[in-house]
């Protein structure tokens, strides 16, 4: 279940809630009670771990010699 960011603007103080997806946007009760919140950019759907762990430029077709990996080769290989 995703985690949404919320500060609240009576007390400063920011929180967490986990929630469905569906419920991303519904008002979220600060800890300490008040209802004065607003929800913030969240950085765990969006965060810069999933580009930064993706290749830049890919393995592209025809490297290595693994060909056989889905059985696309009928024997040829051995
Ligand atoms: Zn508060």
């Amino acid at each position: 279940m995703p985690r949404y960011d919320f500060r609240c603007r009576t007390c400063g103080d920011t929180f967490e809630v986990s929630r469905p997806m569906a419920e991303a946007s519904e008002p979220a009760d600060c800890p300490a009670g008040h209802a004065d919140t607003v929800k913030l950019l969240s950085t765990v759907a969006v965060g810069g771990t999933a580009a930064a762990s993706a290749p830049a430029g890919g393995p592209g077709p025809g490297g290595g010699g693994g060909c056989c990996g889905g059985g696309c080769c009928g024997g040829c290989c051995g």
